[in-house]
């Protein structure tokens, strides 16, 4: 069911006018601005593309071993959120990756 924006009335989705008061629905319009509005929300970071960059970034000065791996798989997440313009924070995503793949490597060699 849809309401009339002029007199409130409900009617049924298909309605092309309102029983009520005749106003017309302007479906178009209202679709519009629903994708209209849905790009602000792209502005949003990716949670874990943060996540995984802030664990990188700790592995690198303490626990590589706990880190590393969880700051790989965080930042491998947060990259394909970010993939497709609909989340920001690639770059600290790859950033985030780039530290992960050094934290493990450290932790290869250092073994
Ligand atoms: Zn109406």
């Amino acid at each position: 069911m849809k309401y009339c924006t002029t007199c409130g009335k409900e009617n049924e989705d298909a309605a092309k006018v309102c029983v009520q008061c005749g106003k017309e629905f302007e479906e178009v319009q209202t679709q519009d601005a629903v994708e209209f509005v849905a790009p602000k929300k792209a502005e949003k970071f990716a949670g874990l593309a943060v996540a995984g960059f802030v664990l990188s970034l700790i592995g690198l000065l303490i626990l590589p071993i706990v880190m590393g791996p969880l700051g790989l798989i965080f930042s491998s997440i947060g990259l394909k959120q970010t993939l497709g313009g609909k989340k920001r924070g690639k770059g600290l995503a790859i950033a985030g990756l780039v530290m992960a793949i050094i934290d493990l490597a450290w932790l290869i060699l250092s073994l």
